[in-house]
């Protein structure tokens, strides 16, 4: 359609456009600093009218503290530069809240190449932001819960793998004593076999709980290492502390008074125990030692059951 005034007429329809987008125009003069224009929606996503953006300090300045230095230089280093950027960041409501934003930048030049002004839109980002912060949360939780054991909820094998490989290089670099507690409930199978799986399971839940009552100190680490077999890493703790902890599990497990029908070792449920403490050297491998805390585990079992063997 031919128009008289068609440059007009344009202006008004690429207006029209732009102020009815979700995505919210604006234009910044490069020399000035200063907002030349900005789209109407402005008012209904952050509160501030359109009049009230001026300079870029108000742009600055409603952004939260902790994105503003992130954002700001490195919105003004592409800027320089002349290259067309974008930015996430939360902008300042009227009303206090914030909203994320991103704002996607274009640098307009001149003939000679000059930065002569940077229009672009900003769009409300906050429902993909949700979304985002959702996610790093149920991957937080999933990747927790894939070092829990399901049944106790006390570390699983896999976490005590890595642990053990950490404090090893921790105590090994500080020349610190580093204790390991193998535990097996004696004749556990009976215990199923008489009272069924449900209560066995109840059974483990109680013994992983009672460990975790014994074994106190903030790095302490206890993981069930497999059927009825837990584990306690007690790192900076030399033989007596070791030595401390072992008996307050057979204390405190004895003090719950579970009854064992077969009474292979008592007429509670009892754990046999094999400790061992070491400073970690070089000729050392925690699989070595790991090994020869279940010989010791062994040993106890051997000699009668619900006894601590020490090596
Ligand atoms: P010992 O004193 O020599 O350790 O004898 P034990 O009967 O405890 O050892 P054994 O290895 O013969 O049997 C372990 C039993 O532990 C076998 C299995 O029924 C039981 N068990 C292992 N994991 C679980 C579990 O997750 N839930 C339940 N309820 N039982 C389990
Ligand atoms: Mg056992
Ligand atoms: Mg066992």
């Amino acid at each position: 359609m031919t128009c008289a005034n068609g440059f007009d007429a344009d202006r008004d329809v690429y207006r029209t456009l732009l102020e009815s987008t979700k995505a919210i125009p604006w234009k910044i003069d490069w020399h000035s600093m200063t907002f030349s224009y900005i789209g109407p929606q402005i008012e209904a996503l952050l509160g501030w009218s359109p009049d009230s953006w001026t300079s870029v300090n108000d742009w600055v300045e409603r952004m939260h503290p902790e994105d503003r230095e992130r954002v700001v230089d490195f919105c003004v280093s592409q800027s320089q530069a002349g290259t067309d950027h974008e930015a996430d960041y939360r902008a300042l409501t009227k009303s206090g809240d914030y909203v994320w934003i991103r704002d996607v930048v274009h640098v307009v030049r001149n003939e000679r190449g000059e930065v002569e002004s940077l229009v672009g839109f900003m769009f409300d980002i906050s429902e993909r932001k949700q979304t985002e912060q959702r996610l790093l949360q149920l991957q937080k939780e999933l990747e927790a819960l894939s070092f829990r054991d399901g049944l106790t909820g006390v570390a699983n094998r896999r976490m005590f793998d890595k642990t053990l490989e950490q404090e090893w290089a921790d105590a090994r670099r500080r020349r610190q004593p580093l204790s390991l507690v193998l535990l097996d409930i004696d004749c556990f199978k009976e215990y199923n076999d008489h009272f069924g799986h449900i209560q066995g399971d109840n059974c483990l839940i109680m013994v992983a709980q009672t460990l975790n009552r014994a074994a106190t100190r903030p790095r302490d680490f206890v993981g069930r290492y497999g059927g009825e077999e837990f584990v306690l890493i007690l790192p900076e703790s030399d033989t007596r502390a070791a030595r401390t902890v072992a008996e307050r599990c057979q204390q405190l497990l004895g003090e719950l008074g579970l009854s064992h029908p077969d009474g292979c070792a008592g007429p509670t449920v009892t754990l046999s125990l094999g400790v061992s403490t070491l400073i970690p050297g070089e000729a050392d491998s925690p699989l070595a030692f790991l090994e020869s805390v279940d010989r010791l585990l062994y040993r106890a079992k051997q000699r009668g059951r619900n006894r601590i063997e020490y090596g």
